[in-house]
């Protein structure tokens, strides 16, 4: 599995496994966690959760994915951004490590921006770290103008990642935000790599895959993976799906697929606003 370096240095696997939708039908359960041990097995190791996913059910379907081998997984959780004051922050990582049933989550995230100061949230973050609770901090769907407020925060370089919506269907911080995180050695998480699943109908990229041998999801994640500093972290509930997209780790892109997908989904002309799901 191709893995990605945190500004820590840490090594972290390129792709590992979303989580939202489920803890939200308890019939469903199983197969949620079944999903994501295969995953795990097939070195799927970086779980992506948050505190709004089923309002803390995903992350105790993560707590019960990770049971007796908590050890192997790099956990990522993220605050609700009206929970991401001083002390509102300290309490919601403390809710989200009972739920999954653990002492330390790997790298939590402001899941958006919201109306507390940045400064107060990397603050609550810094004392999370301190106290040994989370070990890496990040944003998710901060653009380019908070990206520069948070720099000039006090600590806020230290900022690892940023989860952004991301795939062949939305290239749109190609243009500014992704070559600056990556000026500063920060990583950038694609959320909903295929769109949740609407990609995949996409009639160009079928033909892509068809004509070189792969799926439409394989594709997509495949794309992803080849760039630097990306994670991608597609969500499956399937086992079938798990073993698919985990076989896209082992599919490298040459420069002319590349420039055919360019082709197909352009890259973007100019500057526009950040998309979000
Ligand atoms: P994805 O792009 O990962 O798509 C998920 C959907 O695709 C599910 O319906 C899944 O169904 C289906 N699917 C997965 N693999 C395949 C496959 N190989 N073939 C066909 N269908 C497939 O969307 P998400 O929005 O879930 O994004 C991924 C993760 O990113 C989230 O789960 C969450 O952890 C994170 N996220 C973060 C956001 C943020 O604001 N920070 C916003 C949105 C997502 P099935 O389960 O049946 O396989």
């Amino acid at each position: 599995m191709k893995q990605v370096r945190l500004p820590s240095g840490e090594l972290v696997p390129a792709l590992g496994q979303g989580t939202w939708y489920m803890g939200e039908d308890r019939s469903a359960r199983q197969a949620e966690v079944a999903a994501l041990q295969i995953g795990l097995d097939l070195g799927l190791t970086l779980i992506d959760t948050a505190e709004m996913y089923a309002e803390g059910g995903a992350e105790e379907v993560v707590g019960e994915a990770l049971a007796g081998r908590r050890e192997q997984a790099f956990v990522v959780s993220k605050v609700y951004p009206h929970n991401a004051s001083r002390l509102g922050a300290i309490a919601a990582c403390e809710r989200s490590l009972k739920r999954l049933k653990t002492d330390c989550i790997d790298l939590y995230l402001l899941h958006w921006r919201g109306q507390h100061p940045l400064a107060e949230t990397v603050e609550a973050f810094e004392a999370l770290q301190r106290v040994g609770k989370i070990r890496h901090w990040g944003v998710s769907n901060l653009d380019l103008d908070d990206m520069r407020e948070l720099w000039d925060v006090p600590g806020g370089s230290a900022c690892a990642a940023n989860q952004l919506l991301y795939n062949l269907g939305r290239r749109g911080i190609e243009w500014a935000l992704l070559p600056w995180l990556r000026e500063r050695g920060m990583v950038t998480m694609a959320y909903s790599p295929i769109e949740q699943a609407r990609l995949l109908r996409q009639p160009g990229l079928k033909d892509f895959a068809r004509r070189h041998g792969v799926t439409p999801a394989q594709a997509a994640l495949a794309w992803l993976l080849g760039q630097e500093g990306m994670i991608a972290i597609p969500k499956s509930a399937s086992v079938a799906h798990v073993r698919e997209n985990a076989a896209a780790g082992g599919f490298t892109l040459e420069a002319v697929q590349r420039a055919e997908l360019d082709r197909l989904f352009l890259p973007p002309a100019g500057p526009s606003a950040l998309d979000m799901l």
